[in-house]
């Protein structure tokens, strides 16, 4: 199995700034560590052009040529810097080339992305650029140029906090359901409409949590037949998680995992995997939650059919390997 990961993800950040920069290095390394056999693999930077697929062109202008306005900046959380766009960049391309992976191996990972908060004018909550959406976009592009059959997409997203750029951009989407499950009173404060919503209460553990997903799965699939899965499987619903409010274990967010990956590949979905959020008191936790989905779907990919030969929207230039 193919993992997307780029040391362009640390961004360097100034003293005493809140998110954790070190849990990408760490979490490749337990990845790598429980998955000795998972491939890593360096991401391309998105180009401009993918980009516009769901950005405006004048905020894309914004972040390359660093005239985020102050206000702008600090709703991102970041400040802007040469080393920021790069990173912002090459987690859209992770998730890009993990979902050209997917197609032909089952399930791929990026140990980045879920950029879920971005919008198509503005970035938030750490989020510059919105990595599924503008996978979305790329992939139906690139199935009309090859002449396929459109796909329908789902994006099940279950990082705590609501998808609201994702929702936002993907509205119009007829051919995309966007499921959200997040902390109804934590942020984004002001939601958007995905397809489907839906708000946990603060302190939902386990039990709440899985009769809540196994529902919002269900109504999903009654009402839409996706080609692709893209998964969204963020660590902050963890009890431990600083920003989460949730009350999930590891072994709860563990079978949160195997519901999603056992929906794909039940039907032969490929499913593109981002981590999206994780901050918790101990990041080594938030590191072993990620490094415990990436060695689920490794468990999981062993149950696809591999097809090299149908490499049908596979960019050789997105499988560069770095090990
Ligand atoms: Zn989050």
């Amino acid at each position: 199995m193919k993992a997307f990961y780029s040391d362009e993800y640390v961004l360097p950040l100034p003293e005493g700034h809140r998110f954790p920069m070190r849990k990408y290095r760490l979490t490749r390394d337990l990845a790598v560590a429980r998955v000795p056999d998972l491939e890593l693999v360096k991401p391309l930077a998105a180009t401009r052009d993918e980009l516009e697929l769901a950005h405006r062109a004048a905020y894309i202008d914004a972040v390359f040529d660093g005239t985020l306005t102050a206000r702008e900046q600090r709703e991102i959380g970041f400040p802007w810097s040469v080393a920021m766009v790069e990173r912002s960049r090459r987690s859209v391309g992770a998730t890009l080339g993990a979902s050209r992976v997917a197609c032909d191996e089952g399930i791929a990972i990026n140990l980045a992305g879920g950029t879920h908060h971005a919008y198509a004018d503005k970035g938030s909550g750490f989020c510059v650029f919105n990595d599924v959406a503008v996978t979305v976009r790329s992939m139906r592009r690139e199935r009309q140029r090859e002449g396929l059959h459109p796909w329908s997409f789902v994006v099940i997203d279950l990082d705590v906090h609501q998808g609201n750029g994702t929702a936002s951009i993907l509205a119009a989407d007829a051919d995309v359901f966007t499921l959200s499950l997040h902390g109804e009173k934590n942020f984004p404060f002001r939601k958007e409409a995905s397809t489907l919503d839906v708000g946990l209460p603060d302190g939902c553990d386990d039990d709440g949590y899985l009769a809540a997903l196994d529902a919002a799965l269900a109504t999903m699939l009654d009402r839409f037949a996706p080609d692709f899965v893209f998964y969204l499987a963020g660590a902050d619903p963890y009890t431990g998680d600083r920003l989460g409010r949730l009350d999930l274990s590891i072994e709860g967010l563990a079978t949160r995992d195997r519901r999603v990956f056992e929906l794909a590949a039940s039907r032969a979905l490929p499913i593109a995997v981002a981590m999206a959020g994780g901050y918790g008191h101990v990041i080594e936790e938030t590191c072993a939650i990620h490094a415990q989905t990436v060695a689920l779907a490794a468990e999981y990919a062993s149950r696809y059919p591999h097809h090299p030969s149908s490499a049908t929207v596979l960019r050789d230039a997105h499988l560069t390997r770095i090990s």
